[in-house]
């Protein structure tokens, strides 16, 4: 069962009122042409409504058009709300435009010669309008919403604006209108919400590897692709190490499987450990891992393989049966050369891995075709390669 599904009830209230800001970006991107064209819609619903006064009364009619023009205006916000990032913006444009079209409804229904219960039936309207709109809005919106379709004209009542205003009558049916509105949205907003966690759910595993925990392939090579741009941009170095378990076969063979995972873990574990939040390390496949390393040049890049390879080589595993074995790992590290892309840089590191394992494994190379940097890291690996 999904996570989004077993979060405890008033934790799923507090999300409902108050999404997390990533949530209610997510949810005005998916709702914002919806919501958009919802409050378009309202400017042709009114004059549509005008014609419907001037079937009732004509002479009447002539009157309310002047209620009725403004709401040309919500063309523009409807088109404002197709830019508009902010949900509050978004939530206080819809608020305003139905409090405008409530008062100016119920003063064009005071103006004709009708009686006010002929009109009771454009203010259910705008329940039809807030259903389709609000699941992209945090609750709040949803709550204000119910609120003001029956507290603007009751309002005007109140004060003695509108003589004549059915009152038993409109309760009657706003009130269970208003009732039945919040609980639907409270299932429309919350279904919305669990198909945006399942939905990051399913994102996040499709960029995890399921074994380790780690990221996979499929989120390495965007990220690199990405990292490399920034670098080539802003004149930044990058590295990229590339690391593989030495004889690993031999591990399965000799422990079985299941200890060839855990070793497999462990050294995902150790990769991840001591990194900066923006470096990334994902397994590759089988017992390969690459590490990409923003803003790293040769001399920290090398340090950072060195560092890890020695780690691995002191890392003490058992088998169930209580045997200790240790093992190790060969690195290929390439930093950034001016011509380079994405393929040819991960391309250089695998040659570097490549060399290693020629070199006897349990050892950092660098790829050798990396420009001046690269001639540098061969001078340094000298004293950093353990003696075979
Ligand atoms: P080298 O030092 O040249 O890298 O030798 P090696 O034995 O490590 O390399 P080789 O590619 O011959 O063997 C890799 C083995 O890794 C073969 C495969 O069965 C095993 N393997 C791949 N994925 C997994 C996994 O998820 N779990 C386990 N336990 N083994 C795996
Ligand atoms: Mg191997
Ligand atoms: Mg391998």
């Amino acid at each position: 069962m999904p996570d989004a599904i077993r979060l405890p009830l008033p934790e799923r209230w507090r999300r409902l009122w108050f999404p997390p800001p990533a949530l209610s970006q997510r949810l005005l991107t998916d709702f914002r042409v919806r919501i958009a064209v919802c409050l378009m819609l309202l400017a042709p619903m009114s004059l549509g409504f005008w014609m419907v006064d001037w079937i009732l009364d004509p002479d009447g009619a002539q009157r309310t058009l002047i209620l009725k023009l403004p709401f040309l205006v919500t063309i523009v916000l409807g088109l404002a709300v197709l830019k508009e990032r902010r949900p509050w913006v978004v939530g206080l444009i819809e608020i305003l435009v139905l409090v405008a079209n409530l008062v100016c409804d119920s003063l064009a229904l005071l103006w004709l010669s009708v009686d006010f219960t002929v009109g009771l039936g454009s203010y259910t309207v705008y329940y039809f309008f807030s259903l389709f709109m609000l699941p992209g809005l945090p609750l709040v919106w949803t709550v204000l919403t119910v609120l003001v379709i029956p507290l603007v004209p009751l309002g005007m009542a109140l004060a003695g604006w509108l003589p004549g205003f059915p009152f038993l009558l409109f309760c009657m049916t706003t009130v269970p209108l208003s009732v039945c509105a919040l609980i639907l949205m409270v299932f429309a907003t919350r279904a919305t919400h669990m198909r945006y966690d399942l939905e990051q759910q399913l994102e996040a595993a499709s960029n995890t590897d399921p074994l380790t925990g780690v990221s996979n392939r499929r989120r390495f090579m965007p990220a690199l692709s990405i990292e490399l741009q920034r670098a080539q941009r802003q004149h930044l170095p990058l590295a990229v190490l590339i690391l593989d378990i030495d004889h690993f076969k031999n591990i399965n063979d000799q422990y079985g499987h299941f200890v060839g995972d855990g070793v497999i873990c462990r050294l995902a574990q150790l990769c991840s450990e001591g990194l900066r939040s923006f470096d990334l390390v994902a397994r590759m496949g089988g017992e390969e891992f690459a590490l990409l390393l923003p803003g790293t040049d040769l001399t920290a890049a090398l340090a950072v393989a060195e560092r890890l390879r020695q780690q691995t080589a002191a890392l003490s595993m058992a088998d169930d049966r209580g045997r200790v074995f240790s093992f190790t790992v060969s690195i290929g590290v390439a930093v950034l050369a001016p011509d380079d892309d994405a393929l040819s840089l991960l391309t250089r590191a695998d040659k570097a891995l490549y060399q290693a394992k020629q070199d006897g494994r349990n050892r950092v190379r660098v790829s050798a075709d990396g420009g001046s940097a690269a001639g540098q890291g061969e001078l340094f690996l000298e004293s950093v390669s353990p003696r075979s």
